[in-house]
């Protein structure tokens, strides 16, 4: 029954609306009520057995020589039951102003002291107490200002806003259910808040501000006491004046920037999005004002315009780059004058827009920026270089020109080769059909007609040679097997072996007396010799003269093979040397020939360590030159210079 009663009186306590507790007789708390654990912030349980000081600043701990409860009670009689003022301090060491009243019950250790707390009335619930009048004359003007102080009230109350008033102390003195509201916690426990225990510097600072005449903002993120709810608030301070004009305190406006803060980190987040996109395009951005100044570029765009991004603000583009500038500016002055854009306008860097160096491609798209109503703001650049691309592109045309030309090549080629084949042919089968009509009959042969015939098969012989050293080369399998060889021999001994083609053309050969030895391949030697010499025979009119010329220079042997022939046209000379090219004046019918021969000489002479070349007019004749390194000069290099001994 008696723990029955208990419960029941505790119950009874915490339905009570004010702050209530009792301690033993060493001021250590005994019970407090749900009220009391509300205002102040603690649980009761963590208060169980606490000095009572504890709930109040240290300074109000003794007074006059005495504990706070101590002398609360003993001045009981003075006070008879009227509270005392003083500073209650919540757990977070915020300062409340309260009402108190201390009661004593028992003696000794049975000694209990009551303590209730009462909140300040709020102020703007006191003004709709109700105002005393003079029974029987009508007070206008209490009547008035009652009227007006309603009105007051209701504008405070139904502001969408927190609004809060503070005195000099400074006390909360009033605030409206709006404020309470925002910051989580409810009117009671605002009311009496020194505003200066608070611990955000900020807001102390704010108050000062407002008490010393002055308006201050406050943006932070305010953190409930009770239900530790965080709040983003944005709080304009002001100070509220006297009716003589002195500084009474201050009011404060609250507003929740929840959303606001939300709406503002999404715009943030999307412009931190936009930037990052921004900067990172690989195209260039820019944006130019309706004068035609930039107001902003990205990198890309200062890179193509040679210039850091910040020197561009505020810059036509004359102004940055001159004429090019100028040059460039006719696309966006274009499209604020039409209000058009202008898409995908290719420029190149030199012929375009002058710019000196080597040629870029640049692909412009430029088009009007406006406001929702339609103003045209300035223009948007966009700005790409495509010099990679279009070198690309180049690339491939060249490509696939050189892929025809290969294609052409190679048709020209099996059409020649074919006709070159089949040439032989006829007068050999002829020659053989003489000569079998002449056994038959038993008549004398013919010595003339089989050394024809002969020379057909020679040529023909020649010919399929030419092509197998063609394709040996291309697969890198034309084997050379070098030896010492006394190369004026060698070409002495190729000019009498072609006595028999010559015809009525005279060969001069001049060579100096000493001996000219080279490390190289006879054979080989002797192919290059005697188709330099094939050659000036065959574009050159019967009956001239061939000057073939042997010279020693250093350790340099050149020989060189003068007709006085057709020529080659300056601008084929360098190609001569290719394979199955043939000059333009050689033409297929007078000339025969597959264009292999000068491109296997040339194989043969460079891995020999030589160089081969020519210089010519055209119709004047033509000299070749074959330079080669003499023994002595060539001995050390020679192993590097020669494969393996490959079958030719
Ligand atoms: P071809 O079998 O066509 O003569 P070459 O490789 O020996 O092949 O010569 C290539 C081309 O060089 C010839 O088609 C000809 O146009 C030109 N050429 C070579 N030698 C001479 C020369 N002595 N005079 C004029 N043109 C020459």
């Amino acid at each position: 029954m008696a723990g029955g009663a208990a419960r029941e009186l505790e119950a009874i306590l915490d339905a009570a609306v004010d702050p209530f507790i009792a301690c033993d007789a060493d001021e250590r708390i005994l019970h407090v009520n749900a009220a009391t654990e509300r205002l102040l912030g603690w649980d009761r349980e963590q208060l169980l057995g606490r000095p009572v000081t504890d709930l109040f600043p240290p300074r109000l701990h003794r007074f006059h020589g005495l504990s706070l409860p101590r002398y609360l009670l003993s001045r009981r009689k003075v006070l008879g039951g009227r509270p005392t003022r003083v500073f209650a301090r919540r757990r977070d060491g915020v300062e409340l102003q309260v009402e108190l009243t201390a009661g004593a019950t028992g003696v000794d250790s049975q000694e209990r002291i009551v303590l209730t707390m009462r909140r300040l009335h709020e102020v703007i619930d006191s003004l709709e107490e109700p105002v005393e009048h003079v029974p029987g004359t009508p007070d206008r003007t209490a009547h008035h200002e009652e009227t007006v102080d309603r009105l007051y009230r209701l504008v405070v109350e139904n502001a969408p806003l927190g609004i809060f008033h503070f005195d000099r102390a400074p006390i909360v003195t009033a605030c409206n259910d709006r404020f309470a509201h925002i910051i989580g916690t409810s009117k009671r426990n605002l009311v009496g808040l020194n505003l200066f225990t608070l611990s955000d510097e900020r807001i102390i600072a704010c108050v000062r501000e407002s008490l010393a005449g002055h308006n201050c903002d406050y943006d932070g993120d305010y953190r409930a006491l009770t239900t530790a709810k965080v709040t983003p608030v944005r709080v304009r301070f002001a100070p509220c004046y006297a009716e003589d004009g002195t500084v009474e305190g201050g009011v404060g406006i609250v507003e929740d920037i929840t959303d606001r803060r939300r709406v503002e980190a999404e715009r943030e987040e999307n412009l931190a999005q936009l930037d990052l996109l921004f900067r990172g395009a690989p195209v260039g951005i820019g944006f130019l004002d309706a004068n035609l100044r930039y107001v902003r570029v990205n990198e890309t765009l200062a890179r193509i315009n040679g210039i850091p991004a910040e020197a561009h603000t505020g810059h036509t583009l004359p102004e940055l780059l001159g004429e090019p500038g100028a040059l460039a500016e006719r696309g966006p002055r274009q499209v604020l004058r039409t209000g058009e854009p202008m898409v995908n306008k290719e420029a190149l860097s030199d012929e375009d827009l002058r710019i000196p160096g080597p040629r870029r491609y640049f692909l412009g798209n430029y088009y009007p920026v406006r406001t929702p109503d339609g103003r045209v703001l300035g223009v948007g650049v966009l700005v790409e270089d495509i010099t990679e691309r279009k070198r690309a592109e180049e690339e491939r045309a060249h490509l696939y020109r050189e892929a025809q030309e290969a294609i052409r090549v190679r048709d020209d080629f099996l059409s020649i080769a074919s006709h070159e084949l089949k040439t032989p042919l006829t007068p050999l089968s002829l020659r053989l059909a003489t000569l079998e009509r002449r056994l038959e009959r038993g008549e004398n042969l013919d010595p003339s007609v089989l050394r024809h015939a002969r020379h057909q098969l020679t040529r023909l012989t020649g010919l399929i040679n030419d092509l197998l050293d063609a394709s040996r080369i291309e697969a890198g399998r034309l084997a050379l097997h070098p030896e010492a060889t006394r190369f004026d021999l060698l070409v002495e001994h190729t000019l009498a072996s072609m006595e028999g083609q010559k015809g009525n053309h005279a060969f001069e050969f001049e060579t100096p007396p000493e001996p000219i030895s080279v490390q190289g391949d006879t054979y080989r030697l002797e192919q290059v010799v005697s188709n330099l010499l094939e050659n000036a025979l065959k574009y050159s009119p019967d009956g001239g003269t061939i000057r073939v010329r042997l010279s020693l220079s250093e350790d340099v042997a050149v020989l060189s093979v003068t007709d006085p022939g057709i020529g080659i046209p300056e601008d084929q000379q360098q190609q001569l040397f290719d394979r199955y090219f043939r000059a333009r004046n050689a033409s297929t019918r007078s000339y025969g020939g597959l264009g292999l021969g000068l491109y296997i000489s040339r194989d043969i002479v460079e891995r020999h360590g030589g160089r081969i070349w020519v210089e010519s007019e055209a119709g004047r004749g033509s000299t070749f030159y074959v330079a080669l390194p003499t023994l002595s000069a060539a001995r050390p290099a020679l192993p590097l210079a020669w494969p393996d001994r490959h079958l030719h």
